[in-house]
């Protein structure tokens, strides 16, 4: 691997580093609505955006994704705002490069691209061609912002993963990719953790780290790092902090901080490199989760049972890497990180 770049750098140096944690969660703390398009604030509210950067780097953070989840045309154009894809990236990855540079250490940029909401053919009517396109604008008001490495997140498809690498080739853009493992320890669309594996190895882009993001709980998400196997690639964990509930008319996440620290230092036992938090993770989350990276030691890979005793249980017998799991269901979902 070279180390041209500023994450294989940070990646040689060190054994773990801490990415971020919830955008949205966050976000929507500082007044956003549920409906509104959170990219729009790297226009018009570029101070908040800052504060949202900030604050995950003043818990610890060693890399922080992109306000730019759904800063694809597919998903902009429900705001009425697909023109405005290369400005909406460059302006969430110019905020990012201040608040890096600022930061005293070295701390990524990662341009988060996450999936187009559109179902890829032959299931659905986009067509490779149109995904690739879409990344790659996207990816170029990235990379024209200043972030460091390209960040797919939450993708069920691996066709999509696929469209997604070609457009950080065309990019000439390091990546990283994460993959939400929500149904039942496969994605929505029915891919293993070990079929990624063997995906990432393969992709027209050689992703820096790969791994998985959201989905269930921190338990599933730890199996799914299991599930990862042996990988010369790092290994991404973003989990959830605990599972969502709802509460007085908002979702609440019941994972406490004490619990990601738990979560922080399984994913690292575990063979994660690059551990973070997605739903429900807050700078208070972070803060807890870096003093438990710095201050406990490295103990052996957990097994599922200690897992389940420090995280709580896994919310399906199978993960799909033994062969057995339910058939892939294919559905509409605008699911955000
Ligand atoms: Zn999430």
């Amino acid at each position: 691997m070279t180390s041209t770049n500023a994450l294989s750098r940070l990646l040689a140096e060190r054994d773990w580093l801490l990415a971020d944690g919830a955008t949205g969660t966050q976000l929507f703390n500082m007044g956003l609505s549920s409906g509104d398009a959170p990219e729009l604030w790297n226009a018009d509210h570029p101070d908040r955006i800052h504060r949202l950067y900030s604050d995950a780097v003043n818990a610890g953070s060693d890399l922080f994704l992109t306000n730019t989840f759904g800063g694809n045309a597919s998903r902009l154009k429900l705001h009425d705002a697909q023109d405005r894809v290369f400005e909406l990236n460059r302006l969430a990855a110019e905020i990012g490069r201040d608040v890096a540079d600022a930061a005293g250490r070295p701390v990524i940029v990662a341009g988060s691209m996450g999936p187009t909401g559109d179902i890829m053919v032959p299931m659905g009517t986009l067509t490779h061609e149109s995904a690739v396109e879409m990344f790659h604008e996207q990816a170029e008001g990235l990379k024209a912002g200043g972030a460091d490495v390209l960040w797919s997140e939450t993708i069920s498809a691996p066709e999509e993963l696929k469209a997604a690498s070609e457009a950080a080739k065309l990019a000439d853009m390091p990546w990283c990719c994460t993959m939400s493992f929500d149904t039942a320890g496969r994605t929505m669309m029915g891919l293993t953790s070990a079929a990624l594996t063997a995906l990432a190895a393969r992709l027209a882009q050689k992703p820096l780290a790969f791994g998985a993001n959201c989905g269930v709980g921190s338990s599933d998400l730890l199996r799914t790092v299991l599930g990862f196997g042996d990988s010369d690639i790092p290994i991404i964990a973003k989990g959830n902090a605990g599972i969502p509930k709802y509460h007085d008319g908002h979702i609440h996440y019941d994972g406490t901080p004490e619990l990601m620290a738990d979560y922080a230092c399984l994913a690292r036992d575990a063979g994660a490199t690059i551990i973070g938090g997605c739903c429900g993770t807050t700078p208070a989350h972070l803060v807890q989760m870096r003093a438990a990276l710095e201050l406990r030691p490295r103990g052996p890979k957990p097994s599922l049972d200690q897992i389940a005793e420090k995280l709580g249980g896994f919310s399906s017998e199978s993960d799909g890497t033994d062969g057995a799991g339910p058939a892939p269901r294919v559905t509409r979902r605008r699911s955000r990180a």
